[in-house]
């Protein structure tokens, strides 16, 4: 009697677990693929692209935004629905992550996870934002609602939130080991490893959409009068104080490569050897005012440039051969110049709209 008795309550449990579920509309082998898709992702587009879909199978709640604060850089991916960059989300997330003015990165999801604009889509008193585990990262989630919010809709979202975490922890630490593997640790540019990667890809993407290619390589004037003048721990802060400069004065898109000791290498994705030499020009100019400060030391130091292009049948070492050529001209020329000379270059230059540059004061 007692075995029959535990029987039918297992049943009885099993019935109303089996109604409830139904009841509630949750398919919850569904949201364990998900969850062990999400997992197996090594990149963050993926990972919420994916985290996109599973909150819109299992609850029909839409992926507005995210929003990630890693030290100083802060990126935001919006629903791609959103491309007239909605002020009012954007501010919302500003505030929740403390962004100040436009430092910041937008992106967007993957198309195909976003659907036409729907009901609520201006109506941001139905956004829920969660926060999403944290792992020297600050990172949140915005969500819309496409049906009336249950109660128990937040334990689902809490997993998945909990899931996206830990995937981006593991994805950050990768990079951050990657990156450190690539980045110069005084100057904070990408090293000589990181160029072979780098410029390959670059000129691979160059071929392959028919784009232009520039590279600016450029060597600090008589940097040893530098060491020998103030010490090797001046230098080191020149070296860092024009890196700064320079990383400040180039858009997102192009890479700034510590390529020996004083000598640096610029890469310019989409861009004529015109516009190339004009920028070039720019930064020595940049360079020669900037005053360098270190204790009580003031110091000014100039650098050369040489610019090359990618020519139709040029390799990545025939665009550095050129490059350094062109930099040894300017050395011999007397130093504090650009090579090709813009002066002379002017009538080739095929007029293009200025590329938002960031100046330091
Ligand atoms: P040029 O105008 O011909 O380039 O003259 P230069 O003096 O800059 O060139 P040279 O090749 O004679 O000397 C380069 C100097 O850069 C010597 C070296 O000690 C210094 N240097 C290279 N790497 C570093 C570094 O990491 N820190 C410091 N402080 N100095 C460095
Ligand atoms: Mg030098
Ligand atoms: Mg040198």
């Amino acid at each position: 009697m007692h075995r029959l008795l535990k029987r039918f309550y297992l049943r009885t449990v099993q019935a109303m677990e089996i109604s409830y579920r139904l009841a509630r509309g949750i398919d919850y082998k569904t949201l364990s693929e998900h969850i062990l898709s999400i997992h197996q992702l090594k990149d963050i587009d993926s990972i919420l692209y994916k985290s996109a879909r599973c909150l819109k199978d299992i609850l029909d709640y839409r992926l507005f935004a995210f929003a990630m604060r890693d030290g100083e850089a802060v990126d935001i991916w919006l629903d791609p629905k959103l491309r007239s960059d909605n002020p009012a989300i954007l501010d919302v997330i500003k505030s929740d992550l403390c962004v100040a003015g436009d430092s910041y990165i937008l992106h967007h999801f993957d198309d195909e996870a976003s659907e036409a604009p729907g009901s609520g889509f201006q109506q941001l008193d139905n956004l829920r934002s969660y926060r999403v585990l944290d792992a020297g990262f600050t990172a949140r989630m915005y969500l819309l609602p496409n049906r009336i919010f249950m109660p128990y809709h937040h334990d689902i979202i809490e997993t998945i939130v909990k899931v996206v975490g830990t995937s981006l922890a593991t994805f950050m630490s990768i990079k951050r080991l990657q990156d450190a593997a690539l980045i110069d640790p005084l100057t904070l540019c990408y090293n000589r490893r990181a160029l072979d990667e780098l410029l390959d890809r670059t000129i691979a993407g160059t071929r392959r959409y028919g784009t232009d290619l520039a590279a600016i390589m450029f060597d600090l004037d008589n940097f040893k009068r530098v060491n020998d003048t103030h010490g090797h721990q001046v230098g080191d802060h020149v070296l860092q104080a024009v890196s700064r400069t320079v990383l400040a004065a180039i858009r997102k898109s192009d890479y700034l490569i510590r390529y020996g000791g004083e000598e640096f290498l610029l890469i310019m994705p989409e861009t004529k050897l015109g516009r190339a030499v004009e920028v070039a020009d720019r930064l020595r100019r940049i360079i020669e005012i900037t005053a360098i400060q270190y204790g009580g030391v003031r110091i000014h130091v100039t650098a050369s440039f040489g610019v090359a292009d990618l020519k139709g049948d040029c390799d990545r070492n025939l665009l550095l051969q050129e490059a350094d050529r062109r930099l040894y001209e300017a050395k011999v020329r007397g130093r504090n110049r650009t090579s090709p000379d813009a002066q002379l270059l002017l009538f080739d230059t095929v007029p293009m709209p200025e590329p938002a540059y960031q100046y330091l004061n």
